[in-house]
């Protein structure tokens, strides 16, 4: 094996280990195939250490209420259905629209001035990515970046979501991101129940088109909006919900994974059972987090 790699390996190797490490990630082995030469070590597999299927954590003391779940699941891929949603639910007020399409759900926002946040905006952020997307990710509204470029998460959080996306074995072209709120809220501050209550009929119109397999929530705002649930995020993180008949999985936000890196690990686990669900290639390995990230 020569002594150093070539640089444009080296560069290679690096960025890809950044990513791993930016998603928390920090112990790897290789199999045991001894490369002779830099170009066999490129081809010998980096195996991505994985979590040994947990069993599922109980939601809550609350009782569950006793149902099926509408979703076919294997025993390691358990659906838990949240207890009822309110009587008048969140998104009665979203009629089924015939023959609808992503172009005429944007067409009938139009210059949405429906709540307040249309004061502030500088643009609509829509959503972008694949419409036929079999995988969803749901935030909970756009920052500052979001709003002057019209494009959902393409700041730092957005960079990060990108590196977990990749990470996954996708691109960012094939799967769909969007938010609760169409506008960004005034200081990053949280979306007001009324903004969400006018503008989530829009979201559910978005999700039925689109129809993925898997929606994944980024953060509490996300996750209680369509679960209609005021319970903490962390009382469901990383279980499979059923929002609909389609499996939902909530995990942190990228923005507070910025602010809480330790957390990487939890979501990279959250996305593993995605990719599973998925049908993407999931190496099995050490435990993900056998090594604490600092
Ligand atoms: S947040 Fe939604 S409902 Fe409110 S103005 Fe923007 S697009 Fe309209």
């Amino acid at each position: 094996m020569p002594d150093r790699l070539p640089d444009a390996l080296h560069e290679k190797l690096s960025r890809r280990l950044n990513y791993y490490e930016d998603i928390g990630i920090r112990l790897f082995y290789r199999d045991r195939v001894i490369a002779r030469d830099a170009e066999e070590f490129e081809r010998a597999p980096v195996t991505i250490p994985i979590s040994q299927e947990e069993p599922l954590p109980k939601i809550s003391p609350k009782p569950i209420v006793p149902q099926a779940p509408s979703v076919a699941a294997t025993p390691s891929q358990k659906v838990t259905i949240l207890p009822p949603a309110p009587k008048v639910s969140l998104f009665d007020a979203a009629s089924k629209v015939a023959d609808d399409s992503l172009l005429k759900i944007r067409e009938d926002y139009g210059e949405c001035t429906r709540c307040k946040l249309h004061s502030t905006r500088n643009k609509i952020v829509f959503g972008d990515g694949n419409p036929k997307a079999k995988l969803v990710f749901v935030g909970e509204g756009p920052g500052r970046d979001e709003d002057a470029q019209g494009l959902p998460f393409v700041g730092r959080a957005g960079k990060l979501l990108t590196q977990m996306i990749e990470a996954m074995g996708l691109q960012r072209s094939d799967v769909y991101i969007c938010n609760v709120v169409k506008c960004r809220p005034p200081e990053n501050r949280l979306p007001e129940p009324d903004e969400i209550k006018t503008c989530s009929p829009f979201l559910l119109r978005q999700l039925d088109v689109i129809d993925p397999k898997v929606i994944v929530c980024l953060g509490a705002c996300s996750a209680q909006t369509l679960l209609e649930t005021n319970r903490g995020i962390s009382h469901f993180r990383g279980q499979w919900l059923d929002f609909r008949g389609r499996k939902l999985m909530a995990t942190y936000h990228p923005a507070y994974l910025l602010r809480n890196p330790a957390a990487k690990a939890d979501v990279w686990k959250d996305l593993q059972k995605v990719m599973a669900v998925l049908g993407l290639q999931v190496k099995k390995g050490k435990p993900a987090g056998a090594e604490k990230p600092s």
